[in-house]
């Protein structure tokens, strides 16, 4: 990013930077984000902020610069997602079940970001336990597009992404089932990365689906998610699911060169594999252009683009949405009114007290997921949905590592359109349900994705592009968007107004 963008839209790094040449402290940095997040309420990104907290931290962090123990993130602002737990603010997952609650400990994610020293402004808005894809689903209130305020941002991770992209925050965390980092980033023009399941740990993550969930950074630019990335990835004990592996040098990673690179085509050799199921019917004109001059940009920076396959990106529909809730309707038996959540006031006996505690707590699309993942796990159709789910879950992954056999990483659209308006498809879940198709192959496989702010589509709204590694390729992922970037300056577009 420029450095004569104003303050807000500063990089990650360019802020180290100046934060390093005691340009800027990190006080006065929080002070202008928590001014501008109060200026831009009406967006509905921020669930919550703490002033006392945000500002005690930032003099912490300054302290520690004065005295030499810092790292390239101390001091830096940064937002959570309200799915991930947090001592200091209270942790809601967008749902009114977790009203006020406020928990003993900070998620893994929290803490190792803190540990990195830099300064929560507050808590970001989501989809009701992350379930949705509009932030049309927060129990609080819905989630505006920065770039047209009658639009949705994506979702679950709305909140995240609308802040970066109106400057009330340099980075935020997201979180990401079928697509909840990389569609709202997308959608909001800024660079979200979704690592390979297991990088980063859940643990204090609220569980939407436990076999998907997986948490990642949302920035301005790929170097931006690297520094971040770096900060939340690692194994962690309380993590059954975390693997035990160590963690690439990201930044590192960006500024590498390929072998046989040139100045010029840094990428050459790179294979760009380009599923036919990801091209076809149902894509928006101007979205397939924006991905088209994308990918011949990506030519022109030596990658070369070969037609791959995976025949079974329609099925990861029917097989997301019969895992994820299943995993969902478990997770959430919970929130029973009993060890924390909502409790239905009144005298009422432990069944009446259960069925009006959840009734009240969980909004619709809650209610619906639990009641089709309590369906598909039920004696006599286990078998049919959930079994077979599972069957073709490994076929996908397996289509994958087929396609991977001709090329390095694989590209296309994050979603077949630009952001909806605000209401337009609320009432309809299948067609919610469908526009995850080109996020939720990646998810199913446990791979890394990324999105990639490629242009603008219809109605002049920022579209992205999607980058899917292999396992544990994420250096591999930011150095293909870092190198993007470098040659176009799609990332460091902002909404007017802002
Ligand atoms: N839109 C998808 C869903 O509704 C993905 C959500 C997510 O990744 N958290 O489940």
């Amino acid at each position: 990013m420029s450095s004569s963008a104003p303050l807000h839209f500063q990089s990650v790094s360019r802020l180290s930077q100046m934060l390093a040449q005691n340009e800027i402290s990190s006080v006065e940095l929080v002070q202008t984000l928590l001014g501008r997040i109060k200026a831009y309420e009406s967006l509905g990104a921020f669930l919550c902020v703490n002033e006392e907290v945000s500002m005690q931290q930032a003099k912490h962090a300054d302290a520690q610069r004065a005295q030499g123990h810092f790292t390239p993130l101390t001091g830096i602002p940064i937002a959570h997602k309200d799915i991930f737990v947090t001592r200091d603010f209270p942790s809601t997952a967008g749902s009114k079940m977790l009203q006020g609650y406020m928990s003993p400990f900070d998620s893994t994610v929290v803490a190792k970001i803190a540990q990195a020293g830099m300064v929560t402004l507050g808590k970001v808005n989501c989809d009701e336990f992350a379930m949705g894809g509009s932030n049309e689903n927060s129990a609080y209130m819905p989630v505006a597009n920065p770039w047209d305020t009658a639009r949705i941002p994506g979702g679950s991770s709305g909140g995240s992404a609308a802040a970066v992209a109106a400057g009330l925050t340099p980075v935020a965390t997201g979180t990401d089932t079928g697509g909840s980092i990389r569609q709202p980033s997308a959608f909001t023009g800024i660079t979200g990365i979704k690592p390979t399941y297991g990088r980063c740990s859940r643990y204090g993550m609220i569980a939407f689906a436990s076999s998907l969930d997986q948490a990642g950074p949302m920035a301005h630019s790929a170097e931006d998610c690297a520094m971040l990335l770096q900060a939340m990835a690692g194994f962690d004990e309380h993590d059954a699911t975390s693997i035990n592996r160590p963690v690439d040098d990201y930044s590192k990673a960006i500024h590498s060169q390929r072998e046989g690179a040139t100045a010029a085509q840094p990428l050459k050799g790179l294979r760009i594999g380009l599923p036919k199921e990801f091209f076809g019917e149902g894509v928006a004109p101007g979205v397939v252009q924006t991905i088209r001059a994308a990918l011949a940009e990506y030519e022109k920076l030596g990658a070369q683009l070969v037609d791959i396959s995976l025949p079974l990106t329609k099925l990861t529909i029917p097989v997301y949405y019969i895992i994820a809730p299943a995993e969902a309707s478990s997770n959430l038996s919970r929130f029973d009114g009993v060890r924390y959540g909502h409790r239905a006031p009144g005298n009422l006996n432990l069944e009446q007290m259960y069925e009006r505690s959840r009734s009240e707590g969980f909004g619709p699309e809650v209610k619906r997921r639990i009641m089709i993942g309590t369906y598909v796990l039920s004696h006599g159709y286990y078998d049919a949905y959930y079994l077979k789910a599972q069957k073709l879950r490994r076929l996908i992954a397996q289509d994958f590592q087929n396609a991977f056999t001709q090329c390095d990483i694989i590209a296309g659209p994050i979603a077949p359109t630009i952001a909806w308006k605000r209401g337009e498809i609320i009432d309809d879940p299948v067609a919610n349900y469908l526009t995850d198709i080109f996020t939720l192959p990646a998810s199913l496989a446990g791979l890394p994705g990324m999105s990639v702010p490629a242009g603008f589509g219809e109605s002049n709204m920022p579209v992205g592009l999607q980058l899917i590694g292999n396992y544990w390729q994420e250096g591999q992922l930011l150095h293909a968007a870092h190198a993007f970037q470098q040659a176009t300056d799609w990332h460091s577009r902002h909404p007017e107004g802002f």
